[in-house]
């Protein structure tokens, strides 16, 4: 096995079939991207994960204050 070859190998992504590059610089391999690679996992589609996201209202309520 060569570790050091020149040809940048592709592979078609899981998700939509765009060809990727199979190798280290790509960190979502074998899918195209972060996004293709969310959404094999499910994370978009699946109701079962939410990300919570709290409303923060420090500085809206105290304006008249003073
Ligand atoms: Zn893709």
């Amino acid at each position: 096995m060569q570790s050091t070859n020149p040809k940048t190998r592709l592979v078609p992504c899981p998700e939509c079939g765009a060809l990727s590059e199979f190798s280290p610089s790509n960190a979502f391999r074998p899918f195209c991207s972060e996004r293709c690679k969310m959404i094999d996992l499910g994370i978009w589609a699946s109701e079962g994960y939410r990300i919570e996201t709290p409303i923060v209202t420090d500085d809206l309520d105290i304006e008249d204050l003073s």
